[in-house]
């Protein structure tokens, strides 16, 4: 098989999941083949901790470091866990490796970027939309990882 190392970015959307359903087409007999499902949280999903005077002490304008930790580490868990039960849903005695993922990044586009340059990833199956409400050919995470990653990506509807 061509395709060793396959990265589906998954965001909860119908989209996703018909794209990991496409990668595991592809891939799914082939017992040395991977496939990664990423989720990545954007570092300004919560707010993170601040030393500024006037907000110290309110509970809602900030988190301590340590607050910011476990947080992050509670939405990563979760995501995770929600991941395995999709792709439970998904593998149908598929016999590659699926592998759920949650990581942060600065954006969405930077995670998916850095994460195929870190793991080989030789070929990004990724929805073509995901679960923005705005309609249009192609959602802003897939236009800027076409245009910041050097292996094919397949968009699938
Ligand atoms: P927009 O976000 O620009 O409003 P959208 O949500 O419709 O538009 P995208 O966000 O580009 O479209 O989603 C397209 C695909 O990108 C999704 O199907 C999914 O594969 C991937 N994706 C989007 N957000 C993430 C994320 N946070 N982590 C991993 N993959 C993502
Ligand atoms: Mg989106």
């Amino acid at each position: 098989m061509l395709f060793k190392n396959v990265l589906v970015p998954y965001d909860e959307s119908e989209h996703a999941i018909s794209a990991l359903h496409v990668a595991l087409g592809m891939v799914g007999d082939d017992p040395d083949a991977e496939v990664h499902v990423v989720t990545v949280v954007s570092i300004g999903a919560v707010p993170g901790p601040s030393i500024d005077s006037d907000t110290f002490g309110d509970p809602l304008a900030s988190t301590t470091p340590l607050e910011y930790d476990s947080v992050m580490g509670a939405i990563l868990h979760r995501v995770r866990a929600d991941m395995q039960g999709v792709i439970n849903d998904a593998k149908d005695g598929a016999t590659c490796t699926v592998t759920p993922t949650a990581i942060i990044a600065g954006s969405p586009v930077e995670g998916i970027a850095e994460y195929v340059t870190s793991h080989d990833i030789d070929l990004v199956v990724m929805g073509r939309r995901g679960l923005g409400a705005l309609r249009g050919m192609l959602g802003s995470v897939s236009y800027g990882v076409l245009r910041s990653v050097d292996v094919p990506v397949l968009t699938v509807k």
